[in-house]
């Protein structure tokens, strides 16, 4: 089959979270099994470029009808770690990519409508017909409403799959967008059943857009496609979800062991296996060298992810002093978009500054991020909605003991090794709490720690338990190509 990926983000080169991963993660795993995929991308100012081999001009006169003219792009091409990217460069005073960040501008939705628009120009332009896109997240929900409403006839037999990686953001947009894209017709497009918010009737949502025209549409975890139907995770796509429920499924994530896996990580400094962990005690004393955190007999908890209110942060800054009052180090990686969370962790931070047991890192850094899975004995992931995870999921890979809270796809993936009734004893790998209060929070904690502590072989029988989970793209792979196989035989737009 041919696929090619239309996304915002692919890691490492563009990575703002987990999204990034997955877009990289799948087409490798698709690649491994013989079908060919490319993806297409936009060429960010401040992507990382020393990830990029052969980076060239591909198609220099890409001219892609925007309002009433055309703006001009250039399309790049080149590998980034064995992938094949097309990096897409539009010309025009607005500097759409040219902004030092990927998200958080005040035209975000003009910028990533037109990097819709533009990926379809250059599929039709450039003669690309593959057998099915796959588009994620709102950035790209106008990929296949576009597709279906103006390019079909053009375009011929293209299915696509839409992948949800976080409901929360839904890409509102008025009347502008539509006369930005050549969609036009108003009346047509502001329809409860195509693109018109459901809660703002003045509003289109770019997301539900993706829900009604795609020919399927996942989200990351089968937990988290059963709470955007029935709870308010969906953030109001509860009905839309519903209405289009037999395209509608959840696939659980994978991660990509070529990048994620303690035997192969170029950023670790000791290789480790599941039975041999003396490389994951070294990758201890080489993390708290680092970050100069006092070598004792205590365990050290991570933290790694977005400062968010999403990630249970008020959770997050009460683990850090709850671990350093009872006996534990504690290591955060983070950055929070929101000023707010943003100023209140630069607040902790220089207040602990001294501390010989905590490390707040504020920012994004790959290659830490590695050495603090490996480093820690366990990973915190407090959130309040979470629709995969990737973080738990790695840091089981790498022997690191996840406490989660019980959400979207944490529920699919740790399973508390003290009350999990649904997986015998030998098969649990982590500790999971339901309610997000301090209270849940430290008593989970406590059961972490005093087993560490006290038993420390059961410690050790539970951390090899989780990296015998083969959390790999190895299942979610065929799964995906079953969607594929599937929407490639049905007729175009089913919803409509
Ligand atoms: P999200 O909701 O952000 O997508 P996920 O758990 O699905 O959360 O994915 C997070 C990914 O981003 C993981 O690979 C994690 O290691 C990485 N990550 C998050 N924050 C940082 C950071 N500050 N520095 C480095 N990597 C980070």
């Amino acid at each position: 089959m041919y696929i090619v990926q239309i996304a915002s983000e692919c890691a490492p080169v563009i990575k703002a979270g987990g999204l990034g991963d997955v877009v990289y993660g799948l087409s490798r795993e698709l690649e491994t099994r013989g079908h060919c995929v490319e993806l297409i991308l936009p060429k960010y100012d401040c992507m990382r470029y020393d990830h990029i081999w052969g980076l060239h001009d591909a198609y220099r006169d890409l001219w892609v009808p925007w309002y009433g003219g055309t703006i001009h792009c250039s399309v790049y091409c080149g590998w980034v770690h064995g992938q094949l990217c097309f990096f897409i460069e539009p010309h025009s005073r607005d500097d759409f990519f040219n902004r030092g960040c990927y998200y958080g501008c005040h035209d975000d939705t003009m910028r990533f409508a037109f990097f819709s628009k533009a990926a379809l120009e250059f599929l039709q332009q450039s003669n690309k017909r593959p057998d099915v896109i796959h588009c994620h997240d709102w950035q790209t929900g106008l990929v296949p409403v576009m597709l279906f409403e103006n390019y079909k006839y053009e375009m011929g037999l293209q299915r696509v799959c839409y992948t949800i990686h976080n409901f929360k953001h839904q890409g509102f947009a008025g009347n502008e967008i539509l006369w930005a894209t050549g969609l036009n017709n108003e009346p047509y497009y502001f329809q409860p059943d195509r693109l018109q918010d459901n809660f703002n009737p003045f509003a289109l949502n770019l997301m539900k857009g993706g829900i009604v025209y795609a020919n399927a549409v996942t989200t990351v975890s089968p937990h988290h496609a059963w709470e955007a139907r029935h709870t308010e995770v969906g953030s109001g796509l509860g009905h839309t979800l519903h209405m289009h429920q037999d395209k509608f499924t959840g696939i659980l994530n994978g991660i990509d062991l070529d990048f994620w896996s303690p035997e192969v990580d170029r950023y670790i400094p000791h290789h480790y296996t599941q039975d041999n962990l003396e490389g994951k005690a070294q990758n201890k004393k080489a993390l708290r060298d680092r970050l100069l955190l006092q070598d004792v007999d205590k365990p050290i908890i991570a933290y790694i992810g977005r400062l968010d209110a999403q990630k249970g942060v008020h959770l997050v800054h009460h683990a850090i002093y709850h671990a350093i009052d009872n006996g534990a180090q504690f290591v955060l990686l983070g950055s929070a978009t929101e000023a707010g969370i943003n100023a209140h962790f630069q607040h902790e931070k220089r207040f602990l500054n001294d501390h010989p047991d905590v490390h707040l890192e504020l920012g994004f850094n790959e290659e830490l991020s590695h050495l603090i899975y490996a480093g820690a004995d366990m990973i915190l992931v407090p959130s309040n909605y979470e629709p995969c995870g990737l973080t738990q999921m790695i840091g089981l890979k790498y022997g690191t003991v996840p406490i989660v809270r019980s959400v979207g796809g944490l529920v699919n993936t740790v399973f508390d090794r003290d009350y999990d009734s649904n997986h015998l004893p030998e098969t649990r790998n982590g500790y999971v709490f339901y309610d997000s209060d301090y209270q849940a929070l430290e008593s989970t904690m406590n059961r972490a720690l005093s087993l560490w502590r006290d038993y420390p072989k059961e410690f050790q029988q539970l951390v090899k338990q989780g990296m015998e989970y083969d959390y790999s793209w190895n299942h979610p792979g065929k799964d995906y190509i079953e969607i594929y196989d599937r929407i490639r035989h049905k007729p175009a737009a089913v919803a409509l």
